[in-house]
C-alpha cells in the first residue's frame, strides 16, 4: 500500500507562526496525511520543553517534530528578526532540502516527503527547495489578508509614490487603502516600518520583497482569516485562500500545540471556573511585546482601579530592562493572596481561557493570532497595539468590525491607569459592542463549520495537493 501524502511543514521562528502552523499540521493529519514539522533547532527545544510529556508520547497524532539549525550562535538575540531572517535563508534552505531528499527510508512509517507547506515570511527560500526536489508546495499567512495584501502591492505603492523603493520607509504620513472597502491603511504602520529595527529595515523589506516573488510562483496561498471578516481584501486579492479562523487550542489537551512557554493550566482554569460568569477582564500581549516600568505599573493600577477580576499574563521578559516583579507598591497584597480578584500568571492556556464562560473581555495586543482567537470566542477588545502588523488588526477590531475599543496614550505617551479602567467599563456596558462581537463570532465559526468558505477551501487545498 502506498504510504499516505506526507508534509513537511516549516514556521517561521515566532510563537505567533509556530502555534497555528502546528494546527494546520494537525488539520493535515486530520486528513489523512502524516507530517515532519521542521522547528529551528532553538525552537524544537522550546517547544519540546514546554510540551507535556503524554503530547510528546502521542503516536496517534502522526506529527514528527524534527529540528534545522537556523545559524544564529549560541546567545545571540532572536528578536533581532531581520538577522534571523537572512541566516536562516543560508543556514536552513540546505538542510530541509536535504531533509526532503532522505525522507521516506525511516521505520516509523514515514514516507517520502511529497509536499511543503512553508511559512510564507520563508517563501523566499523554502518553496525554492520544493521547486528543486519536485515536491508540490503552499504558502501559509498567518496573519491578515490585509497585511498580505500590502506586500502584493508594494509595487503599487512605490508607482503611486507612496513607500520608498529601497526600504519601504513611508514618503508621507499619509493614509491609504488599498481598494475602497479595505481598511485604511497608515503607511507608517505598514508592517516592515514599525518592526522596531530601522537599522535592518531595507534588509527586511528586501526579503519580504523576495518571498513576494517566490510565492507568486507556488501552488496555494492559505490564509489564517476568513471571508466574512476581510471580504473586500479576498475580492480583491483572489489568490489569497482564506481557511480560518484555526481551531488552535480546542484539540484534545495531550495534542502538541506548540508553546514557547508552558503554560499554567491548572492555575488559570480552576482560578477561572471560581469566577462569576462574563466577569474577568483577560489581559496578554503575545510574546514580544514590552513594557517600560511606567506603563507596566499603570497598567497594573488600571486593572486594579477596574474593580473586576482580571487574569494577566506577564511573561517573564515582559518589562524593558525591567524587574517583572516591579508591581506598584501594595498592588500583589491587595490583588492577590486573599482578595484573589487579580491572577497573575507567566504563559496562560489562551485558547481554553479565551472560551472560558468567567471571560468577559480581552485586552490585547492585537496580534492576528489573539484577534482572531478573541473574535471566534466572542470577546470585545481594549486594542493596544505594540507593532508591525497590530495597527491594521486594531483598525480592523476598532473600526471594521466595531468589537473592540483603542487604547489611548495621553500627551506623556503613557496609558493611564484612569483610561483602562474606563475603557474596560465602557466595554462591559455596551450591549451593541457584544451583539457585534457575537454575529462575528457566527460567521468564523460558519466558516469553519462542513460546508462553509473556508473548510471549503481546505478541502480543495487538500484534494489539490495530495495528488
Ligand atoms: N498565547 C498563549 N498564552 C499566552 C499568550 C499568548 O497561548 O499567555 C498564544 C496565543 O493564543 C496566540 C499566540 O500565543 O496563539 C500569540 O500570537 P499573536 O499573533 O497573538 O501574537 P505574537 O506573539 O505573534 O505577537
Amino acid at each position: 500500500m502506498a504510504p499516505p501524502p506526507h508534509a513537511l511543514v516549516i514556521p517561521y521562528p515566532a510563537q505567533g507562526h509556530v502555534i497555528p502552523l502546528l494546527e494546520l499540521a494537525h488539520a493535515l493529519v486530520d486528513r489523512g496525511f502524516t507530517v515532519t514539522f521542521a522547528n529551528s533547532e532553538f525552537n524544537h527545544r522550546r517547544v519540546v520543553a514546554a510540551a507535556t510529556e503524554s503530547s510528546l508520547l502521542d503516536r496517534s497524532s502522526r506529527i514528527r517534530l524534527v529540528a534545522v539549525p537556523d545559524g544564529m550562535e549560541p546567545g545571540e538575540d532572536r528578536n533581532n528578526l531581520v538577522r534571523l531572517t537572512l541566516l536562516m535563508a543560508e543556514h536552513m534552505a540546505p538542510r530541509v532540502e536535504d531533509l526532503i531528499r532522505r525522507s521516506g527510508g525511516d521505520a516509523e512509517g514515514y514516507g517520502p516527503i511529497t509536499c511543503v507547506v512553508a511559512d510564507y515570511n520563508l517563501g523566499m527560500w523554502a518553496l525554492d527547495v520544493a521547486r528543486r526536489t519536485g515536491v508540490k508546495s503552499a504558502a501559509i499567512w498567518p496573519a491578515s489578508a490585509a497585511l498580505l495584501a500590502s506586500l502584493l502591492s508594494i509595487d503599487k505603492l512605490v508607482q503611486d509614490n507612496i513607500i520608498d523603493p529601497e526600504d519601504g520607509s513611508a514618503l508621507s504620513q499619509g493614509t491609504f487603502q488599498l481598494s475602497p472597502d479595505m481598511p485604511v491603511m497608515q503607511t507608517a504602520h505598514l508592517a516592515w516600518n514599525c518592526i522596531g529595527n530601522q537599522h535592518g529595515q531595507a534588509a527586511m523589506f528586501r526579503c519580504l520583497i523576495a518571498s513576494v516573488r517566490a510565492v507568486d510562483k507556488c501552488d496555494f496561498i492559505l490564509c489564517n482569516s476568513f471571508h466574512g471578516a476581510e471580504q473586500a481584501t479576498f475580492a480583491r486579492f483572489p489568490q489569497i485562500l482564506p481557511v480560518g479562523p484555526f481551531l488552535t487550542g480546542e484539540r484534545k489537551k495531550a495534542a502538541v500545540v506548540g508553546h514557547f512557554w508552558r503554560p499554567e493550566d491548572d492555575a488559570c482554569m480552576s482560578w477561572l471556573d471560581a469566577q462569576p460568569a462574563r466577569s474577568v477582564v483577560y489581559v496578554a500581549f503575545g510574546s514580544f511585546t514590552m513594557f517600560d516600568t511606567r506603563q507596566f505599573r499603570e497598567l497594573a493600577l488600571g486593572l486594579e482601579l477596574s474593580g473586576r477580576p482580571f487574569l494577566w499574563v506577564v511573561r517573564p521578559d515582559i518589562v524593558l530592562g525591567g524587574d517583572v516583579h516591579d508591581y506598584p507598591d501594595g498592588f500583589v497584597d491587595r490583588v492577590g493572596g486573599a482578595s484573589g480578584r487579580g491572577m497573575v500568571v507567566a504563559w496562560s492556556p489562551q485558547q481554553r481561557v479565551l472560551s472560558h464562560p468567567s471571560v468577559a473581555c480581552f485586552v490585547s495586543h492585537c496580534g492576528w493570532n489573539s484577534t482572531m482567537e478573541g473574535v471566534r470566542n466572542g470577546l470585545p477588545f481594549l486594542a493596544w497595539p505594540y507593532f508591525a502588523d497590530q495597527f491594521v488588526n486594531q483598525v480592523y477590531i476598532c473600526d471594521v468590525w466595531k468589537v473592540g475599543l483603542r487604547a489611548e496614550a495621553d500627551e506623556a505617551g503613557v496609558i493611564t491607569k484612569e483610561h483602562i479602567a474606563g475603557r474596560v467599563e465602557e466595554l462591559m456596558s455596551d450591549a451593541g459592542m457584544r451583539e457585534r462581537v457575537e454575529a462575528l463570532k457566527k460567521v468564523a465559526h460558519e466558516s469553519i463549520n462542513h460546508g462553509g468558505s473556508s473548510h471549503r477551501n481546505f478541502d480543495m487545498f487538500i484534494e489539490a495537493i495530495k495528488a
